[in-house]
């Protein structure tokens, strides 16, 4: 995905005009016998306001969200991660988790837990299974698996955590053919609330299995996550430009040509601006262009799926080959980069209609650019229920298509282009089903938590909540509550455990 989307606005929530300083209470002594006891626990190693790598490491990808925590433990291994849940529960401090920081969803000012130490990758070839640590990110581990033909269903940038990724489902290239990440998962150990160390797969731990396979941080710390690899000996895939004012035209040509598609293709339109930079291509460099992007997972039928695209005539710019699913990954310039301030939301269509493709052309001219730039990412496929008998807490779409706006704050405030992204979603008028997925959520839209898993999904995640983690101790996330306690974000209040 394009910009930094959805997770900015995360942001937004804390901090309207997007930068908002928080006040630094010296919540933990240096002198404080626990914290010295810690320090000394703690093999990797224990970061304090005013040390030197504190800002680096309180600063997640999404820049914007400002967080200053008493202290950041840098976990080496389990016996960190427990010591440090631990330390936070007996302190009666917030504990945030961080991996990266695409997901945050609540500044931490309690005790940070960070992963950077904790990224080994085993590939087993002869299972193919992949076991990584928790401070594991896509790239990597598609460099650990790609040598061997073999992938996980990564999402759409390289640098986002391959455990909290696939704990919140996980869409990406693939999901067509092979469904969400979450679908992948075949085991993970834990950390609880009450720092005991369980395994979650079939045979232990069904229903904690059960919630992690879509129910996100909820439930525990992954301290290990393994995941069933498919082989693959790459793609055919990446992007084609054409110029804005074809807007309507390849809007209706995208939707005709992509709904024929079989689940092997996955594509995407977008409409976006290209930076004036010089790392920029030069065909389309600094102008605001559409954008087909396709990911065929048969090298050998490409040719077929690709011919209709020749009807639209020589493309500003054209960037297809075979390549490796990383490589898909890295064509999204967040891959690259920390997420700059933007406002995003994401709405999941009806129907791919008529009338949605004049209001999206209609928006092409009028608000775009500066304000915003528009994604329409394809469903469907195995997202909607082949594999249901493998599913855990993620629930199936029923949208074929999502539309995703997004308005990075270039001359506006957060606040103001919350607005005009609303507005332009109110303009299509009632086109969307209404459905939520959890990785795409907005800390601002937690009281509708309960659209990305249907009534009894959210339930059943409710009690397991209960069971698991029953103070709420992981609530520094897009929160799930324990049932017969109000949520966190409904009650205004975030409480530690108690
Ligand atoms: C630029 C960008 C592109 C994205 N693209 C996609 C995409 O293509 N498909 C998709 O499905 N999603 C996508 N996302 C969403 C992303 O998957 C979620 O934001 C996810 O939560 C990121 O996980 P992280 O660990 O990298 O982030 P973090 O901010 O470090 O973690 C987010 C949350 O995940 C949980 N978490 C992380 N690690 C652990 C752990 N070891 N144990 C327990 N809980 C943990 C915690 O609750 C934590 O607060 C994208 C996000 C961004 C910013």
């Amino acid at each position: 995905m394009e910009l930094a989307r959805i997770f900015l606005a995360n942001a937004c929530d804390a901090a309207p005009s997007g930068r908002e300083s928080i006040v630094t209470k010296p919540m933990v002594s240096p002198e404080s016998p626990a914290l010295k006891a810690l320090t000394r626990a703690v093999k990797g190693s224990v970061v304090l306001p005013g040390d030197g790598d504190y800002d680096k490491l309180r600063t997640p990808w999404l820049e914007v969200m400002e967080q200053h925590p008493a202290l950041i433990v840098e976990a080496a291994g389990v016996e960190d991660v427990v010591a440090a849940v631990d330390f936070a529960r007996n302190e009666g401090l917030h504990l945030g988790v961080m991996a990266t920081g695409h997901g945050i969803a609540a500044p931490c000012d309690g005790l940070l837990l960070r992963f950077a130490k904790m990224n080994d990758i085993v590939v087993d070839t002869k299972r193919n299974i992949a076991t990584v640590g928790p401070g594991v990110i896509s790239s990597e581990l598609l460099d650990a698996t790609e040598k061997y033909d073999l992938i996980y269903p990564a999402g759409q940038v390289g640098n986002v955590g391959v455990t909290g990724y696939s704990l919140g489902g996980g869409i990406g290239w693939l999901a067509r053919k092979l469904g969400v990440a979450a679908d992948w998962i075949v085991g993970a150990n834990v950390v609880l609330a009450n720092g005991s160390v369980v395994r979650a797969d079939e045979v232990d731990n069904p229903d904690l299995f059960w919630a992690l396979r879509g129910g996100g941080g909820n439930f525990g710390i992954v301290v290990s996550l393994e995941i069933a690899l498919t082989p693959l000996a790459g793609v055919v895939g990446g992007e084609l430009y054409y110029p804005l004012e074809r807007a309507a035209e390849l809007l209706r040509f995208y939707r005709n040509w992509s709904s024929q598609l079989s689940n092997e293709t996955s594509t995407i339109f977008r409409l976006v601006a290209i930076p004036p930079a010089s790392t920029a291509p030069s065909e389309i460099r600094g102008q605001t262009v559409c954008m087909i992007g396709v990911c065929h997972a048969d090298p050998k039928t490409a040719d077929a799926v690709l011919e209709p695209l020749e009807q639209l005539g020589k493309p500003l710019r054209r960037d297809v080959k075979k390549r490796s699913i990383a490589s898909m990954a890295g064509l999204d310039p967040a891959s690259h980069s920390a997420g700059a301030p933007a406002y995003g939301q994401i709405e999941y269509l009806k129907d791919f209609s008529d009338d949605v493709i004049d209001g999206l052309a209609r928006l092409a001219q009028t608000m775009i650019p500066p304000i915003m730039q528009f994604e329409v990412q394809q469903l469907g496929g195995a997202l909607v229920g082949s594999s249901t008998e493998r599913r855990g807490a993620f629930e199936p779409f029923s949208a074929a298509y999502l539309l995703h706006l997004e308005s990075p704050a270039m001359n506006a405030t957060l606040a103001e282009i919350a607005i005009a992204t609303t507005d332009a979603f109110a303009a299509l008028g009632d086109v969307y089903t209404g459905e939520k997925y959890y990785n795409f959520l907005r800390a601002d839209e937690l009281p509708h938590i309960e659209r990305a898993f249907g009534e009894e999904k959210f339930a059943r995640l409710r009690q397991l909540k209960k069971r698991y983690d029953p103070s709420n101790f992981f609530h520094l996330n897009l929160n799930v509550a324990p049932a017969e306690r109000p949520s966190a974000e409904a009650s205004g209040v975030r409480t530690p455990a108690s």
